[in-house]
């Protein structure tokens, strides 16, 4: 299928990427490694990006303007992004052509070409995968973007999708003159405010005999610590330090009262619990949305049960 992509890319003259909303560093990393390579390999071609412009991670790059007429004719990609309500700007379907390029399960199998491959650690390994594939070579700023959302989806290799293929990409990538290590500094530091708000999270963690755990981050807390609903990725990892957490929920309570939920998981599947509350992802790390204290209560206990 990476040949039928390239076939695509070499047809049309506009390309425009998207990803999912609230990107991570993956959906950043793929979106724009894969419109570097393609400037990169077809200098000709116009190739924009858009979506939302993160400000936690305005370090990584930074979205293109992109109006409604550049739709027309164009090929749309989209990277990262398991299912069309969470894609990133919703001209997405105003194009000539859409692809899909992903490596959640594929509940919602969209696009005229759907390419998934669960077995990845991230988006960002399928494009660098496809490239090495089809033959496209990568710039410096592509391998930059492209190790940055594997290092950024693996916890820096921590997690069990890290595969050998994943450390041979990740090899490759490591060739390029990037700076490496300002890099893996960059992605391992927070604030003094989120440091704060860490130890917030490991004060107020409610922790189940089972293994499972949660805790709740209410709109008080998160302006107690300054913090925005974005910047919890950073603490999001931190309950799994401990070595007797097995599965975490950290509710995080939104502006207009719900909660968004975020799961985690060292072993047990999770996702089958986020999908049931209004969310999906991973196996081992997804997200939901509760629309109540009793359905937080709901969650904490559906994760418990995992270990019973
Ligand atoms: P997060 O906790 O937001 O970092 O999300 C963890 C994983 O779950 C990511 O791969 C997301 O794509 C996925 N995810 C988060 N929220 C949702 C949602 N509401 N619906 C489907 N997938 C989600």
């Amino acid at each position: 299928m990476f040949r039928e992509i390239l076939a695509k890319i070499e047809y049309y003259h506009t390309i425009i990427i998207h990803r999912h909303m609230k990107p991570d560093p993956d959906a950043l990393g793929s979106q724009v490694g894969l419109k570097k390579i393609i400037t990169h390999n077809f200098p000709d071609k116009r190739v924009l990006v858009t979506g939302h412009n993160e400000p936690t991670l305005d370090w990584i790059t930074h979205m293109d303007e992109v109006t409604d007429s550049d739709y027309q004719d164009a090929l749309v990609i989209v990277t990262d992004t398991a299912n069309t309500p969470r894609i990133d700007d919703k001209r997405y379907a105003s194009g000539a052509f859409l692809i899909k390029i992903d490596h959640h399960p594929n509940d919602d199998s969209y696009g005229d070409i759907c390419y998934v491959d669960t077995t990845a650690s991230s988006t960002s390994e399928i494009i660098c995968d496809f490239a090495q594939t089809v033959g496209l070579s990568l710039s410096d700023e592509a391998a930059r973007l492209l190790y940055i959302g594997i290092i950024g989806d693996t916890g820096r290799f921590l997690y069990p999708a890290t595969s050998s293929k994943t450390l041979a990409i990740a090899s490759y990538l490591r060739q390029f003159p990037f700076d490496f290590s300002a890099l893996s500094r960059q992605m391992d530091s927070f604030p003094l405010k989120i440091a704060k708000l860490q130890g917030y999270v490991f004060e107020h963690l409610e922790i189940d005999p089972t293994g499972a755990a949660c805790v709740l981050l209410t709109q008080e807390i998160l302006k107690k610590f300054d913090v925005t609903d974005a910047e919890t990725a950073a603490i999001v990892g931190s309950p799994g330090k401990i070595d007797s957490i097995k599965a975490w929920a950290i509710f995080v309570e939104q502006a207009d009262k719900h909660y968004r939920v975020r799961l985690r998981s060292k072993d047990k599947v999770i996702n089958a619990i986020a999908k049931r509350h209004d969310g999906g992802g991973h196996p081992l790390a997804s997200g939901a949305n509760s629309y109540s204290a009793a359905e937080n209560a709901q969650i904490f206990q559906e994760l418990k049960e995992l270990f019973l």
